[in-house]
């Protein structure tokens, strides 16, 4: 898997052969080093910065993805003229566009009583959050002591297991978190594709992710000539065929797209 800053000469040859770059970024652990604590993961203001020059360069379209809510992922970023996903996918604000997944809200009743089953079987457990995002559900243990993640693990395939088997959710579970979502054929790949189709003139997609959730959207961006980069160690398993080491080459990379 090649370091993208490695091959950049390549690379930006084939973004400059097209007409418009759609730039798209996960926001923790990629925009941000992750974090004790999901509200602590602040943007620096150099990659702000770097985001409102590129938002304002004709060349590109700018979006970030997030497993967060559009209100959260929208008040981090706060840069203005971007588009904003938020829920991975399921809600995307911004340029013009304007949209809620049409099936997901129908699991909001489903997503409220598993939250309450969740919150009293791991009542016990410390420092795990229980996040209802509405369209999403998201329980992160980043700051729970190793000793407890098989029982996490146990009380958490228990307790969705009937919505599961049901067929009405599923599970993906990443890094130290785990989303509870609607079982729609829906992720940020499909999500990217919303965005790029709303451009109009099928810009060329480049995606920065770091986690499993973002597999999909390196699936869909690598579909269409575009470019997915892993942000992480080499050893991961990953469709994506680029690499950066952390968010601090990611803002390495940032400032070579603002030559273009
Ligand atoms: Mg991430």
């Amino acid at each position: 898997m090649p370091h993208l800053l490695n091959v950049w000469p390549s690379v930006s040859r084939k973004l400059l052969a097209a007409d418009r770059v759609l730039l798209v970024c996960d926001y923790d652990g990629t925009l941000t080093p992750i974090v004790a604590r999901p509200e602590t993961a602040i943007l620096t203001e150099k990659t702000r910065c770097l985001l409102s020059i590129l938002a304002n360069m004709d060349r590109f379209v700018v979006g970030v993805i997030s497993g967060r809510s559009l209100p959260d992922l929208e008040s981090m970023v706060a840069v203005p003229g971007l588009v904003y996903a938020g829920n991975d996918g399921l809600e995307i604000s911004g340029l013009g566009v304007d949209f809620v997944h049409c099936g997901a809200s129908d699991f909001s009743d489903s997503l409220s009583e598993i939250a309450r089953k969740l919150q009293q079987e791991l009542s016990d457990v410390p420092e795990i959050v229980i996040d209802n995002k509405r369209l999403i559900l998201t329980v992160h243990f980043r700051n729970t002591p190793d000793h407890y993640s098989a029982q996490v693990d146990e009380m958490l395939i228990a307790t969705v297991k009937p919505y599961v088997e049901s067929g009405q959710m599923k599970i993906t579970r990443g890094t130290n978190v785990a989303e509870i979502m609607p079982n729609i054929s829906w992720g940020k790949g499909r999500a990217i594709e919303q965005i790029r189709r709303g451009c109009g003139d099928n810009p060329i997609p480049i995606f920065f992710g770091d986690d499993q959730m973002d597999e999909d959207g390196f699936v869909a961006v690598q579909n269409v000539g575009g470019v997915a980069v892993y942000i992480g160690g080499t050893r991961q398993n990953t469709t994506a065929l680029h690499q950066l080491e952390s968010p601090t080459e990611v803002e390495q990379a940032l400032t070579l797209l603002t030559q273009l």
